[in-house]
């Protein structure tokens, strides 16, 4: 749906609340207040320029914090449990990354601990921030840079393709050792479902939703 030339309602507002710009082609368009399950998208090379946020602020930041106390879980706990000749042995996240690292895997031990612990802590320390700050009505110290950072961590998180990966390997190793999941792997799970509702939010409109010139 292309946006038509818009209504007046916004007019009064800033600047920059009133217009869109195409990230793709550069056209400007009037803004259109979007209902319910709608987008707006650009006439000439129909990319989506905006889609319609029903989450409020307040709902955005409940969600940073499920989300933290989840990835705390999911560091925290042991993955998986390997029992071996009658022992057990409990493995946490770290302590198959430091494993990897010392069996000669270091980038794949980096790729790891990136995409799974510094990207999304990261992440959600910084939305936390902005949030925090958001909800008072005011832009955090750093909106600008931060916002920019947060554009290009967006896609640096694969919570969903290791929890399909360590399932895998439970199977497999099954036929090895005595293979169980533990507590861990059931809280990245959760992570990577919370991480998908995330994904379909557009922290873009945070540029809209905190206004510069508020106090
Ligand atoms: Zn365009």
């Amino acid at each position: 749906m292309s946006t038509p030339p818009a209504s007046m309602d916004h007019t009064h507002q800033a600047p920059t609340s009133t217009l869109l710009i195409c990230e793709h082609c550069d056209t400007v368009y009037r803004r259109r207040r979007l209902r319910r399950g709608e987008a707006a998208r650009c006439a000439r090379c129909q990319a989506v320029l905006e889609r319609h946020q029903p989450i409020s602020l307040n709902a955005m930041l409940a969600l940073v914090v499920t989300v933290m106390v989840v990835f705390v879980q999911a560091n925290v706990w042991p993955i998986i449990t390997l029992g071996l000749n009658g022992e057990e042995i409990h493995a946490t996240l770290w302590g198959i990354i430091i494993m990897m690292w010392h069996e000669h895997s270091q980038v794949v031990a980096v790729l790891a601990a990136g995409t799974l612990f510094f990207f999304p802590l990261v992440k959600m320390l910084v939305l936390g921030w902005l949030l925090v700050y958001g909800r008072l009505g005011r832009r955090a110290p750093g909106f600008r840079r931060l916002m920019v950072l947060l554009h290009y961590i967006g896609p640096w998180t694969m919570s969903e393709v290791f929890v399909l990966g360590v399932l895998v390997s439970i199977v497999k190793a099954h036929l090895y050792f005595d293979v169980n999941p533990d507590a861990g792997v059931f809280a990245y799970a959760v992570l990577a479902i919370l991480i998908t509702v995330f994904a379909g939010i557009d922290v873009r409109q945070l540029w809209d939703k905190i206004p510069e010139s508020s106090p």
